[in-house]
């Protein structure tokens, strides 16, 4: 069998079909469960950790605590059920022998073992060993069925009870292999070699599995595939291996898989570490050449324009931050070639005057500017501060305006067709000067007369595809200059890889006047009372003329949903489809069946409209609600006439109400820590002190209660996003599944491999600067396709 299958598959590479190379049984398998269709797609599906089995140990060799593994037959089975109240409801005595050594290997609750491993069946048993009434034994062991007497005698050499080497497991399997009655099938020969060899090396692969795929099932394909596979064309080249010290893909691809040392498994994974991080930076180095290799309108400072008259009137100092921004911000609309910025900045750190100040610049020069923003919430205020920001230079159209004045163009999904339709004009014929809105602006029928510059708000919510969409824009125009601005402070290796076609700048000063906030966690498990001294305080704080923002986890149930009852359930809005950021990452698997589901706005506001909150006036703020009400909404809480808002995170990015001076946070442990961080900034924006209570119900010791210590203890965003890293999975950084065949990052870690990326980016733009269109390397152009089709496809997934 083994014979037919290496004759058939001659010449297997990377891209040979798994069904040229497995039986069609496995291959259909493969395809239908994991979506592995090629040779170098099973290749790809890499272990998700190593079992590392104890040696195996001849029987009369054994200590007590050591992990071992011994080759051995059933000598005797018996079960003994216990009585009705014991937790242990069978115990079952597994004697096994080699020769005249015995041991005893006890199970619990396990049924018929006796039909599973009668008398005389072979198996490996694996196992830490213990004593017991003054008898060496193993407890519930893992198993491995080997066959009866006789193969195990060929596979050892007949040398039962002897260790196994690795060179002799080897000769053993072979042996296995060769069968010699007609009593045994194919399958049952495969078991052995397969069972042999993955004990004997000590490293055994553990698969990702999905139903109806074992991992004995992926053992066996893979090392199939393995055992045919040709030496693969590697496509970085050999000296930049050489300088990095790195194995061949061949090698790593074997032993990724099939590790015969621990030393051979960490060099296989340090190179496929490599490979990820070199394909994502070549990507990234490309796109920034190719950016800078674009034309773009320059648009230097012009005097005696619309920015010297903001300036000249701006009611406040710049800080030393946002002039030494503005200045490098300048300087890039200057040029020839589009700026292509990440600025970072701190909740209130005020972005928004560096970003409008850039918009002028380029108005000045004839141009319009572009501000989008992740919600319909933060577009409408967006609009709306520039317009009071702007004051007279922002009221083009309305009476007694200034000749110069600009409009400001408003434009969102929600907004009815005729006002739609006069946005869409007025964009289009130069009337608009800045344009604010949400994805509305990405849609197709969306031209601008002469678009200069891009702001694209709380970038973490768009991606580069879509930057890309805006860049278009303007057909018969250069690609405009492009900023991109974040509060959540974005760690060194994220910002080097999700951003990394982006130059950055930073923020990092507060302007001068603010009040820190204080953060308390209120744990109201152990001390119950807090909660009610916080709906006091929330009293207290309205009584002093302020407001309150109580945050919630989920929008909830509302009466109408209910009333409709029998249609599939709403579609959670876009602003309100939001992670919440490694909760379900930490929590522990026991503790997640008995939870409680997360407080919903809907039910909270009722509850403390009739309770702890009475006599307060209370509005509600989720993402399902209409724009205009979500509008609506704000604009009362803005004018101060809505004191408490019980509100989802649609309210975490920008809205901005200085008057607002509390917030509570329900379930805060359900928040990632970048996110309460983000929260709780909407309380630091006026020159009262702000108060954020995280109320949880998480016991004293847990992961959610440490984190929102962490939270408590500082105001440092760039620490919490770093601790933020440490708690999530690599694909809620990068905002990919990592599901199945998407590969996105496999062995790349953004927490661990900051060297790496390091190092891979510095070959990258080395590469792309010496061969800027890759054709002397074909086999990296090759991977930088692979992660561009990769994102189209998550692009497209996102809708
Ligand atoms: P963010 O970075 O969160 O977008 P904003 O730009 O919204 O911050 O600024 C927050 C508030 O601080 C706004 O009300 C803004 O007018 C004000 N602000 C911005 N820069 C300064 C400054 N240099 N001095 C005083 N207040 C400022
Ligand atoms: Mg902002």
């Amino acid at each position: 069998m083994v014979a037919e299958v290496s004759a058939h598959a001659a010449g297997v590479c990377l891209v040979t079909p798994l069904k040229q190379v497995l039986g069609t049984r496995a291959a259909k398998q493969l395809l239908e469960k994991l979506s592995l269709q090629t040779v170098g797609e099973l290749l790809r599906y890499y272990p998700r950790k190593y079992d590392r089995r104890g040696k195996l140990t001849d029987l009369s060799g054994l200590t007590i605590g050591e992990r071992v593994t011994v080759l051995a037959s059933v000598r005797s089975v018996k079960e003994r059920r216990m009585g009705p109240n014991s937790k242990v409801r069978t115990v079952t005595n597994v004697v096994i022998g080699n020769g005249a050594k015995q041991l005893t290997c006890t199970f619990f609750n396990r049924w018929n073992l006796a039909g599973q491993l009668p008398v005389g069946t072979d198996a490996m048993f694996s196992g830490t060993v213990s004593a017991f009434n003054g008898a060496l034994q193993i407890t519930s062991p893992q198993v491995a069925v080997i066959g009866k007497d006789d193969v195990v005698r060929r596979a050892t050499g007949a040398a039962s009870g002897r260790t196994l080497t690795a060179s002799n497991a080897a000769q053993a399997s072979e042996a296995a292999a060769r069968p010699t009655g007609p009593e045994r099938s194919g399958e049952q020969v495969k078991d052995a070699i397969e069972v042999v060899e993955s004990f004997s090396g000590g490293i055994i692969p553990v698969y990702p599995l999905s139903e109806g795929i074992t991992g004995a099932l992926l053992q066996r394909c893979v090392k199939t595939v393995l055992d045919v596979l040709d030496e693969v064309d590697d496509p970085v080249p050999i000296q930049l291996l050489a300088e990095r010290g790195l194995v061949d893909l061949t090698d790593a691809l074997r032993d990724v898989h099939r590790p015969s040392a621990e030393q051979a498994l960490d060099a296989a994974v340090a190179r496929l570490r490599y490979d990820e991080a070199l394909s994502i930076q070549l990507v990234l180095a490309k796109r920034r050449a190719e950016m800078r290799s674009c034309p773009a309108e320059p648009c230097p400072p012009i005097a005696g324009g619309l920015l010297s008259a903001f300036d000249a009137d701006l009611p406040f100092v710049l800080t030393a931050g946002q002039q030494a921004v503005g200045k490098v911000i300048a300087e890039d609309l200057a040029t020839i070639h589009p700026m292509n910025r990440l600025l970072q900045g701190e909740v209130g750190s005020g972005k928004t005057v560096v970003a409008l100040r850039a918009m002028l610049q380029v108005i000045d020069s004839g141009r319009q500017a572009v501000l989008l923003a992740p919600t319909e919430v933060l577009a409408v205020q967006h609009a709306r501060s520039l317009r009071s920001g702007l004051g007279p230079l922002g009221n083009s159209g309305e009476l007694g305006a200034s000749p110069r004045a600009i409009k400001i163009t408003l434009l969102t999904g929600s907004m009815p067709v005729a006002a739609r339709r006069e946005a869409l004009l007025d964009i289009v014929s130069g009337q608009t000067g800045i344009a604010v809105g949400t994805h509305a602006l990405l849609s197709e029928n969306v031209f601008f007369a002469g678009l200069g510059l891009i702001v694209i708000d709380e970038q973490h919510r768009f991606g580069v595809e879509q930057r890309n969409a805006l860049r278009n824009k303007d057909p018969a125009g250069s690609p405009p200059h492009v900023l991109v601005m974040t509060a959540t402070p974005i760690p060194r290796t994220v910002a080097m890889t999700v951003y990394g076609d982006l130059d950055t700048s930073i923020l990092s000063e507060l302007p001068t006047g603010r009040s820190p906030i204080s953060t308390t966690v209120v744990p109201v498990g152990e001390k119950p009372a807090w909660l009610d001294r916080a709906w006091n305080r929330v009293h207290e704080e309205v009584a002093a003329g302020h407001q309150v923002f109580v945050v919630c986890p989920k929008i909830g149930d509302g009466p109408e949903s209910v009333s409709k009852g029998s249609g599939p359930k709403a579609k959670p809005a876009p602003d309100d489809d939001i992670d919440l950021g490694g909760f379900d990452d930490d929590r522990s698997p026991s503790d997640g069946g008995d939870r409680r589901p997360p407080l919903a706005v809907l039910d909270m506001a009722d509850s403390l409209r009739d309770g702890p909150l009475r006599g307060l006036r209370l509005g509600v703020l989720h993402g399902r609600l209409p724009a205009i009400e979500k509008d609506g909404v704000m604009t009362e809480f803005a004018a101060g006439r809505i004191d408490v808002l019980v509100a989802t995170t649609v309210i975490e990015v920008g809205v901005d109400v200085p008057n607002a001076t509390m917030m509570v946070v329900l379930d805060a442990e359900r928040f990632g820590m970048s996110q309460l961080h983000q929260l709780r900034g909407r309380v630091g924006r006026g020159v009262a002190p702000g108060i954020c209570l995280l109320v949880t119900e998480s016991p004293d010791g847990s992961v959610g209660r440490s984190r929102l210590a962490a939270v408590a203890a500082t105001n440092d965003g760039f620490v919490l996003a770093e601790s933020d890293l440490q708690l999530r999975r690599e694909g809620d950084v990068l905002g990919t599944s990592q599901a199945g065949r998407s590969s996105g990052l496999k062995q790349l870690s953004l927490l661990r491999d900051r060297k790496v990326i390091e190092e891979a980016r510095r070959d990258a733009i080395e590469l792309v600067r010496s061969d800027p269109s890759l054709a002397e390397y074909p086999g990296l152009a090759a991977m930088i396709a692979a992660v561009i089709a990769e994102e189209r496809q998550e692009f497209l997934d996102k809708g």
